[in-house]
């Protein structure tokens, strides 16, 4: 069908094992903001959000490797977000200025943004 009418699909869904099947362009969202956008999500995680809410998946298609990671603490209202980085209170990676300053979404590699104050 995309090929066909040309169509533009917009597929949201927690699970990356999925994903990987059916998009060219991956986006990753906190409580309402843009962390990831990339190609394929596949090739290289930057942001320490990137792997929580699914499964990461290597090796090929039949032999798929499965790591669940479980993230700690409770996920923030969206009607009252944390300051700065919105991952921030569940990062294991949060240093002081992830608390007082938001960071911006850059392109870390060619077709490769990411928000976080490590890069
Ligand atoms: S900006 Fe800080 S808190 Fe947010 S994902 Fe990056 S390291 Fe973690």
């Amino acid at each position: 069908m995309q090929r066909e009418f040309h169509l533009t699909y917009l597929f949201i869904a927690h699970d990356l094992s999925v994903i990987k099947y059916i998009s060219d362009r991956v986006a990753v969202m906190y409580l309402g903001k843009l962390l990831k956008l990339h190609r394929k999500i596949f090739l290289r995680i930057l942001h320490p959000y990137a792997p929580g809410p699914c499964f990461c998946c290597s090796g090929s298609q039949s032999r798929f490797k499965k790591k669940r990671i479980i993230l700690k603490g409770d996920v923030p209202s969206p009607a009252n977000p944390p300051e700065g980085c919105r991952f921030h209170p569940r990062c294991s990676k949060a240093m002081d200025i992830c608390s007082k300053k938001e960071p911006l979404l850059k392109e870390i590699e060619k077709n490769h943004f990411v928000a976080c104050h490590l890069y």
